[in-house]
């Protein structure tokens, strides 16, 4: 059977040889001029931080992915917001020649060079930033936790508690190692710097001592420690400051106190004629009574500046003393002659000549502790020392007589004090120039000594 001719087979079959091997040639070159130019011009992305590359990457969305598997990482310790401090830059480059990092091998990279900054809250007082805390929650309590303390460092009930500096909160990317812990940020706020500089009293320290050692004066040192004073005794392992607590915060705490104070007895006196001028009795004795006071207190940083009474309630009534005074006297002397004596004893030494010397008045010999009373109504003109007649009292009495109490061991009276006739004026003593303990007794008119026996009655 005879095929039909085809005439394109024909062609084809028929066509010349040379044409056919030349469009394959040209296909050929063709397909590889295309990939050659598909090579030269694909681009990879090349990542540098701060303008230095790291290494280079296919694909764009593998940065992305480091980025957040990078703030993950971090993200457990630090918490959500967290930025890196470096600029991370993604430029497309020709591939040619670029060697291609694995997704792990730039994690790796950037991990190592990359440093993160978190979000925090910086506490500004007056204008200047005191602490870096990780929140606003933080600082809050921060600042709320400071004024605590001085609401509880005073006891009674709030009425207020202010604070005078400006106080901003204001958010913040740092360093996560400059972020304070809450405790931290409220002892700087307390006490003005974050370390404070202590020192632990060792045994025979005095505060002069440490001053000088650590080189300070004892007025810095007593400023930092208003607890103490300086004549205060130091305890034997005590912590003190060796500089001045300056908080930073003026916190004003005003508070409600009631306290029980004391109400002072009244003395009322009573005449009784039954007894002498110079005696008294206590009729009744006196008791204090007891009142509850509220006040209005306030404390400026814990120190009390101002305190007002706001009312007071009498829990107890005091008691009054009652004190009978006598109004039986004498005839009052003046000059009469009529002295009492100033203690009932033995005269062991008369007025007059005694050896070579004038005695000038009696003595009379009593244990020591013994009462001198006074041997008339008179005034105190003097009352102390005086050379050998030791602790000497001189009563005058008017009409140019004095009486003189000598050696006293003490004196119980003052110059211009008014006595009466028997009061204790003085106790028995050694004092001045004296052999045994006795009172010397004079009797003076217009300051001549007199005999005193011719005055006193017996
Ligand atoms: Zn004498």
């Amino acid at each position: 059977m005879k095929l039909p001719r085809v005439e394109g087979f024909y062609f084809w079959g028929r066509a010349d040889h040379k044409r056919k091997i030349l469009i394959i040639a040209l296909c050929c070159v063709l397909a590889a001029l295309s990939t050659i130019a598909f090579i030269i011009n694909r681009n990879v992305y090349a990542v540098s931080v701060d303008g230095k590359t790291l290494g280079n990457v296919s694909d764009r969305k593998i940065v992305d992915r480091i980025k957040e598997d990078l703030k993950s990482k971090y993200r457990d310790r630090l918490g959500s917001d967290i930025e890196f401090s470096q600029e991370i830059q993604v430029t497309p480059v020709r591939a040619l020649g670029k060697k291609i990092d694995t997704e792990q091998q730039l994690f790796e990279k950037l991990d190592k060079i990359l440093s993160v900054q978190v979000k925090a809250v910086a506490i500004e007082i007056d204008g200047q930033q005191i602490a870096l805390v990780k929140d606003r929650q933080t600082a809050e309590a921060v600042l709320q936790e400071v004024k605590n303390y001085y609401v509880n460092q005073s006891p009674g009930e709030l009425i207020k508690v202010e604070v005078s500096n400006s106080i901003e909160l204001a958010e913040k990317f740092t360093n996560p190692e400059r972020i304070m812990t809450a405790e931290a940020a409220k002892d700087l706020i307390l006490k003005g710097s974050v370390e404070m500089a202590t020192y632990k009293v060792k045994q025979g320290d005095t505060l002069w001592d440490i001053a000088r050692a650590q080189g300070i004066s004892l007025d810095e040192l007593i400023k930092a420690n208003p607890q103490l004073k300086s004549e205060d005794r130091l305890a034997l392992g005590e912590v003190i400051n060796l500089k001045e607590v300056k908080p930073l915060l003026n916190v004003t705490v005003t508070k409600k106190v009631t306290y029980q104070e004391p109400i002072a007895y009244k003395t009322e006196i009573i005449k009784d004629d039954n007894l002498w001028k110079w005696d008294q009795k206590v009729k009744q004795q006196g008791e204090n009574g007891t009142k509850e006071v509220a006040a209005q207190v306030v404390y400026k940083n814990g120190v009390k500046v101002q305190q007002q009474v706001l009312g007071e309630k009498v829990l107890k009534e005091p008691v009054t003393r009652i004190v009978a005074r006598g109004t039986k006297a004498q005839v009052a002397f003046r000059g009469s002659g009529r002295f009492l004596w100033p203690l009932v004893g033995t005269v062991t030494s008369p007025f007059g000549r005694r050896g070579g010397e004038f005695h000038t008045g009696i003595d009379v010999a009593a244990d020591r502790g013994t009462p001198i009373r006074a041997s008339n109504a008179g005034t105190v003109t003097f009352a102390g020392r005086r050379g050998t007649y030791g602790n000497l009292v001189i009563i005058d009495h008017g009409g140019g007589y004095e009486t003189w109490y000598a050696h006293a061991n003490s004196i119980l009276v003052s110059v211009g004090d008014r006595v009466e006739k028997g009061q204790q004026v003085a106790t028995v003593g050694t004092t001045g120039r004296t052999t045994g303990s006795h009172v010397h007794f004079e009797v003076r008119l217009n300051g001549k000594p007199q005999n005193p026996l011719n005055y006193l009655s017996r």
